[in-house]
Parts: C-alpha cells; sequence; structure tokens
C-alpha cells in the first residue's frame, strides 16, 4: 500500500529526475513530490497540480506570454484553440514534420523534448514511436492540457521556459517546437539552451511561420468575423510556412 502511494506521488520518471538541473544556477537538484530544490543556490521550485513549475528569471516578454498562454490554455479559448489545432491544414503539417523525425531516428531508446507543447498536439504523434517524451510549456494550463491528452505512463511533463531549460547538458536526443520560436524575444538565448541541451549527434526539428502565410490570413479574417473583439490584423504579417531542421 505504502509503495503504491510513493509510485502515485512520482512526479518525474527516473530517467528525466537523473538529468534535470535548477534552471537558475543549473545545478543539481532534489525531486520531492511537493518540490524540486536546488542543492546550489537552495532556490526551491514548487509542484503544482502534480507538474514540476521551474519557471525563474522571467523577462517581460515570458511574463506576457505566461498570462496569455495560461488564458489561452483555459475554459472556452482551449475549446477554441483544440478546434483550431486540429483542422486539415495544420494536422498535414503535425503529420509532415513529425514522420521526418520518426522516419529517421526516433525509438524507445531516445529522450525527445517538446517546447512549448501546447495541448499535447505534436506529442500525440511522438509517443506513438516509443521514444520518452518530455512536454514543456510556459503556461501550467497547458502542461496539464498536454498530460490530460497523453496520460501519464512513460512521459514527463514540466513547467519552464525554452531561455532556461532545466535539463543538463548533451542528454536530449530531439527537440521539436511548433509555432514556438516566433513567441520568444531572445532567439539566440533560446537557441544556445537548445544546442547546450542536445546530444552532438542530436537535432531540432521547428515549424514555424515566416514571409507569408496564406491559409492564417484567411482563419484570421474569419476570425474577426465571429469574434470582432478578436485580432484585428495578423501577427503574422508577412509570414510563409516553414520547416527548419538542424
Ligand atoms: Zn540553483
Amino acid at each position: 500500500m505504502e509503495v503504491n502511494n510513493i509510485a502515485q506521488k512520482r512526479i518525474l520518471s527516473d530517467r528525466v529526475t537523473e538529468v534535470l538541473i535548477c534552471p537558475k544556477c543549473k545545478g543539481g537538484v532534489l525531486v520531492t513530490p511537493d518540490s524540486i530544490l536546488c542543492k546550489i543556490c537552495r532556490q526551491r521550485y514548487p509542484v503544482i497540480k502534480g507538474i514540476p513549475s521551474l519557471l525563474c528569471e522571467l523577462t517581460d516578454k515570458e511574463r506576457d506570454q505566461l498570462v496569455i498562454h495560461e488564458n489561452v490554455f483555459s475554459g472556452k479559448k482551449l475549446r477554441f484553440y483544440n478546434r483550431y489545432m486540429s483542422n486539415a491544414f495544420l494536422t498535414l503539417i503535425h503529420n509532415d514534420y513529425v514522420s521526418v523525425i520518426i522516419n529517421k531516428r526516433l525509438d524507445a531508446n531516445k529522450l525527445v523534448l517538446d517546447i512549448g507543447c501546447g495541448s499535447g498536439n505534436v506529442g500525440k504523434k511522438i509517443i506513438n514511436s516509443g521514444a520518452h517524451l518530455i512536454s514543456m510549456d510556459i503556461a501550467l494550463n497547458a502542461v496539464s492540457e498536454a498530460r490530460n491528452a497523453l496520460g501519464n505512463s512513460g512521459k514527463d511533463f514540466i513547467q519552464s521556459s525554452v531561455l532556461r531549460i532545466p535539463i543538463e547538458d548533451s542528454a536530449v536526443d530531439v527537440i521539436i517546437g511548433h509555432f514556438i520560436l516566433h513567441h520568444i524575444d531572445d532567439i539566440k538565448k533560446a537557441v544556445s539552451e537548445i544546442r547546450r541541451v542536445l546530444t552532438p549527434d542530436g537535432y531540432m526539428v521547428f515549424v514555424e511561420p515566416t514571409e507569408r502565410l496564406t491559409w492564417l490570413e484567411l482563419w484570421l479574417d474569419f476570425f474577426k468575423i465571429i469574434h470582432p473583439k478578436g485580432p484585428r490584423k495578423s501577427i503574422f504579417t508577412k509570414v510563409r510556412m516553414s520547416m527548419v531542421c538542424y
């Protein structure tokens, strides 16, 4: 009975516990069911709804993104987001770019980090490969939704910023991100963090809007009709879908 209670309280797998570090000082951490304690700087991070909340020293832009995305992944807005993410075009993108990863070298030994996991739409494709998935997002509501969608078994869920990834160097085989980088104001720091946590032969795959993205502009026009107080103009002005593989 006691063993069951301990198992239920586990918040991270052994595999991810081994590579978890303090996002502030990159020191080793002590993981307990209630909090994560840095052994070096003594920063204590809470566990909220069973999810380690490893946020620290957020930039102003990150604070804005946090408020926006906690809101997006709650209540009515979440239902709207999920409808939008399940449309045919995005499903095609998910299938195409995730298949690039799966066809290359994903298997049960690989550790995959989904940055800006949202409600787990990309993660759903990854777990079919058997790879060990870490779903990470700056918004706790998003991580919580991803966990609802993917289930706990053999996966990990953390709230964190991409500017301070709480994972030690050279630990992750593949990093994926879907419409994430354009939300970040310090791309150099984000890429430097991504490179730090990737294994030497690891790789990252991002899908990002760039110069022009007609379907999204059309979608936003439609959005304005059904929701007059919605975005007045496309935030993706002059954008085009692109896939970035390194
Ligand atoms: Zn620390």
